[in-house]
């Protein structure tokens, strides 16, 4: 079996790890003070080009641990692909790519590719045919590239996959055998996951040489900084509950998980008619507007998200304070990576479950099988009637909106150009109007005061950023077209029933 290592929480610093002045200089210009334990604890090993199986909890740092490896391992000058993260969604695909370009913003020339499904293989092929160093995608697409031949495999020195117990889950198993398969046998293979199920032994077993597992013990650590409660919730008066507490709890920015897209589309709704300002994200939306309304949130013009855990995973805001089962997950872990997205780095956050009386037995398992005990939330008698008026006080408009502009970091351009094209000399809109600014490949968000946005996007349509021009649109709420949703499930339903007649 494997060389176990459970590690103790030591008192390291960053300059005694293996990294280069360069990276420590980037590490200081992020505020890290100090390593996560899974940080030093494992980059030690990875620099070293030593096999590894991580586990600890969501939010403490897996990503730069690897990536800081990485980085540090790679060759420059060499353009080809010498590293490849696997992961589960192309959500954490453009978060870990982020995170890579952040890392690597003193390493001249480096650059990092995405390979997603739900976007153009050309453009994906031209990046890799310039020569890439890292790269990061998911599953399914980047074996199509493998299969094609547009993905060079002879340079690779490190696999890492990341969130695995996740990724086999979704069914990825068999893609990412396949994918092993095409490596370089003298590979580094790093695993990165919650939990370990039995799955990922085998693959461990059969793919990896003498892995070091390094496992952080947090007794009861994933709760820190969370406050847990559970709030009993006759199915019936469930929705009420959500507004009740969305009241009571008073956050910056709340996710509202749910187990089914269909609860997604109900719940959003009735946020919306309410008068909210929510997002909706699930598997069912186009890339397009996932990433639209993650940004979104992400900069705070929409300060509710309701979503599915597929959608919702590994995804890394900062500020959010309050995060709701709106149905419990049916296991321990997703309940914990659920609850993680709040609290992440030292700061407090709420999780607050919404359960019916059938849920106690899974709550005490839960409660056992994650070394917590769920504070117990009264609600008091329920007036039906008055989940409008409870929300009334949240349903003003968001003070920011998001302006999308079609160009980005592939067209050079940069934070300060759009902050001095939205304030300079004719402009009337003040430095403190605009918000967060993130920058794309292609395109770029950026959050501006409600009371100027029409005037941000005129003003970014008429002028010109880098000498070009670019087009600025409002980003606004999706459509939820519930009739269409409801006709789609209809026209299921009614397949399936006449499969089964004609059987
Ligand atoms: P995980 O993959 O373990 O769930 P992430 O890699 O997404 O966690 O990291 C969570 C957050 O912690 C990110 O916002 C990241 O920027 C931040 N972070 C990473 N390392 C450090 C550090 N040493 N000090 C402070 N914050 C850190
Ligand atoms: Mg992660």
């Amino acid at each position: 079996m494997f060389r176990c290592e459970i590690v103790p929480v030591v008192e390291t610093k960053f300059d005694s790890l293996p990294l280069s002045s360069a990276l420590l200089g980037v590490i200081q210009e992020l505020g890290y003070t100090q390593p996560t334990p899974i940080q030093a604890a494992s980059i030690p090993t990875l620099v070293a080009g030593t096999d590894l199986i991580g586990q600890s909890k969501t939010g403490s740092g897996k990503t730069a641990a690897f990536a800081l490896s990485i980085l540090e391992r790679i060759s420059l000058p060499l353009r080809e692909t010498q590293a490849l993260i696997l992961c589960p969604t192309r959500e954490l695909s453009a978060q870990i790519t982020r995170e890579f370009r952040t890392l690597g913003r003193k390493h001249p020339g480096f650059t990092v590719t995405g390979l997603v499904g739900g976007q153009p293989r050309k453009a994906q092929r031209d990046a890799l045919a310039r020569g890439t160093h890292v790269v990061v995608g998911t599953p399914g697409r980047v074996l199509d590239h493998l299969q094609k031949r547009s993905l060079e495999t002879h340079r690779i020195l490190t696999l890492v996959l990341d969130e695995a117990d996740r990724m086999l889950d979704m069914g990825f198993g068999p893609d990412v055998e396949t994918i092993i398969g095409e490596l370089p046998k003298s590979r580094q293979t790093v695993l990165f996951s919650a939990t370990i199920p039995e799955l990922i032994t085998d693959i461990c077993n059969t793919h990896m040489q003498n892995p070091v597992r390094v496992r952080i013990q947090e007794p009861k650590e994933a709760s820190v900084g969370i406050r847990q409660l559970r709030l009993i919730s006759r199915p019936d008066e469930k929705f009420h509950s959500l507004c009740w507490l969305l009241n009571k709890f008073p956050h910056n920015s709340a996710i509202i998980f749910c187990n089914l897209k269909k609860t997604v589309i109900e719940i959003t709704n009735k946020l919306e008619k309410a008068g909210l300002s929510v997002g909706r994200l699930d598997g069912d939306l186009e890339q397009f507007h996932r990433d639209q309304i993650l940004a979104r949130f992400r900069n705070q013009s929409v300060r509710l998200l309701v979503a599915t855990d597929v959608a919702g995973r590994g995804i890394d805001v900062e500020g959010l304070d309050l995060v709701v089962n709106y149905e419990l997950p049916k296991q321990t872990d997703i309940y914990v990576h659920r609850i993680g997205r709040t609290g992440r780095a030292g700061s407090t956050g709420v999780a607050i479950s919404l359960i019916s009386r059938n849920d106690e037995k899974r709550i005490r398992e839960l409660e056992s099988s994650a070394g917590v005990e769920l504070e117990v939330l009264e609600k008091g008698p329920v007036n039906r009637s008055d989940a409008g008026t409870l929300l009334r006080p949240l349903a003003h408009p968001c003070a920011m909106q998001t302006i999308l502009i079609s160009g980005g970091r592939k067209d050079k351009v940069r934070a300060g150009d759009i902050l001095g094209a939205l304030t300079g000399d004719a402009g009337r809109i003040a430095g403190t109007d605009v918000g967060m600014i993130e920058i794309q490949d292609k395109l770029t968000y950026v959050a501006v005061a409600r009371s100027v946005s029409r005037q941000a996007v005129q003003r970014l349509n008429n002028g010109r950023i880098k000498g070009k021009r670019f087009r600025a649109t409002l980003v606004e709420t999706q459509e939820i077209d519930e009739e269409k949703a409801e006709a789609d499930s209809r026209k299921k339903k009614s397949i399936n029933s006449r499969a089964s007649r004609s059987r």
